[in-house]
């Protein structure tokens, strides 16, 4: 048997991170199995379904590298597929059209919410002779319950669910619009694709009994049902798109495309992702080949994934220091754009990468301790200030404006000899003392990284210029 899974998102919105994380799940699952992974568009809900939506949830999964082998297939596009399946059901007896009036069941439902007993469909049009349709009156199409149905399915992550008898009744297939329902569509579409396992979230739970009575409807083979734990936010409740502008604060998002944005790297994410609800041992970070040789339905916990933008920060900072510096400045260009820096991916900025990316989260962050190689500070850390400005470090940096242009400044070891001397010289041996007045003179503060990559790349001129303008607006201390 080939493994066949797929993806089957509804495109009422972006990518949520849950859908991602249930993309991920089928497609390593698929390689791990040698298998195909299908990419299926749910769009029959054609009042709440845009173009917009489609465009951004295959734009999202290409930037995540997520490659599907068929489709996408669009639901709107297989009607003549789910009509005849109707007329199938209708056929065989499995279904039946139902005449009651909307208005009627509305208040059967409310009686029983009164009540409070689970509503259920009294069955009123199921003896109707299929053959004496009461022309012109608008129908829906039900399906009808056999008496006897399994007590439960046995699903590949959460075990035994046994199955409520008191939610199942004679169930709407198709509107009075002739629209078929989701829980139809899916699976008919399922059958047809030979779709082997469906591994979707624990949300549709609720819906697999019914799916399943259908492929039995049908005779066709049910497949396997893997349902995986939701992702909750971090203090563990439901993730939830208006708490959007919270989670930004804390690095993190509901829609996958924001993580782009946020300057995470497509790898860091499927790393992360995969590892909320799946593990293999201890292992945090994973290559794509190790995943998919490692991934498994067996990995999968029952317990919901709670994100933690910390730990996405961290993996993302270990994939920043391990990705090439030229490949970064790639990336980092558009970046740099939104802060008006157009800068070329040169040898000049993958410096400025290397210099950086040991300390930096994010390739937005990196962007922004970027800044100070292109632009002179113009205000300068206050409280550095009153530290370190003193009346010796002014002398200090008088002295060097005239040693730099004789110093080996693109040797980085040779400058942090030249500059050990100079601190007996000038500060007792105390490399701080030198080393931080320069850094405000350089780039506005004292958290800079090591001040001799800084002057590299700044070069001579341009240290020059600054050290001087520091001297020139910086008031004296003391
Ligand atoms: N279209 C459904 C959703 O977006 C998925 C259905 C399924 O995987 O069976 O929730």
């Amino acid at each position: 048997m080939t493994v066949r899974v797929r993806f089957a998102p509804s495109p009422t919105g972006y990518l949520h991170v849950g859908g991602l994380r249930t993309a991920i799940f089928n497609f390593l699952f698929a390689r791990h199995h040698g298998g195909k992974f299908i990419l299926r568009i749910e769009d029959t809900d054609t009042e709440r379904s845009t173009q917009a939506a489609v465009d951004q949830i295959l734009d999202s999964l290409r930037w995540m590298n997520i490659s599907w082998d068929e489709g996408p297939f669009f639901q709107s596009q297989r009607m003549d597929l789910y009509r005849a399946h109707l007329a199938r059901l209708l056929e065989s007896g499995w279904a039946y059209r139902c005449y009651c009036p909307a208005q009627e069941l509305d208040k059967k439902r409310k009686a029983a919410e009164a009540e409070k007993r689970q509503y259920k469909y009294d069955g009123a049009c199921r003896h109707l002779d299929p053959k004496a349709d009461p022309a012109g009156r608008p129908f829906v199409i039900r399906f009808k319950m056999p008496e006897k149905y399994p007590d439960h399915f046995d699903d590949l992550v959460l075990g035994r669910i046994p199955i409520d008898e008191e939610r199942l009744d004679d169930w709407i297939l198709a509107r009075s619009d002739g629209m078929p329902v989701y829980n139809f569509c899916v699976v008919v579409d399922d059958a047809d694709m030979r779709i082997t396992h469906v591994i979707r979230g624990n949300d549709h739970v609720a819906n697999t009994p019914r799916q399943i009575l259908l492929y039995q409807a049908f005779g066709y083979i049910t497949p396997k049902f893997a349902h995986i734990p939701l992702i909750h936010g971090p203090d563990g409740s439901k993730l939830s798109k208006r708490r959007e502008a919270e989670y930004k604060k804390l690095g993190m998002s509901v829609s996958v495309q924001e993580y782009a944005r946020m300057g995470y790297l497509p790898h860091a994410l499927f790393n992360y992702m995969t590892r909320v609800g799946w593990s293999a041992g201890d292992q945090e970070l994973f290559s794509l080949d190790e995943f998919v040789q490692k991934f498994d339905l067996d990995g999968v916990g029952k317990a919901s994934g709670i994100m933690n933008p910390e730990k996405l920060k961290w993996v993302n900072a270990q994939y920043l220091k391990a990705e090439d510096d030229r490949a970064l400045a790639e990336k980092l260009l558009p970046f740099l754009a939104e802060k008006n820096i157009v800068a070329p991916a040169d040898s000049r900025l993958a410096s400025i990468v290397a210099c950086l990316k040991p300390r930096s989260n994010t390739l937005a962050e990196l962007a922004d301790k970027a800044v100070v190689f292109f632009i002179a500070p113009t205000t300068y850390d206050e409280k550095s200030v009153r530290k370190f400005w003193t009346p010796e470090a002014r002398a200090w940096l008088s002295r060097l404006v005239e040693l730099l242009p004789g110093m080996p400044i693109s040797d980085e070891a040779a400058m942090e000899e030249r500059f050990k001397k100079l601190a007996e010289e000038f500060a007792g041996g105390n490399m701080g003392k030198i080393a931080q007045p320069l850094r405000l003179a350089l780039t506005g503060s004292t958290a800079s990284p090591s001040i001799f990559s800084v002057m590299n790349i700044l070069g001579k001129d341009e240290c020059i210029a600054r050290i001087r303008r520091a001297i020139a607006e910086l008031p004296t201390l003391g």
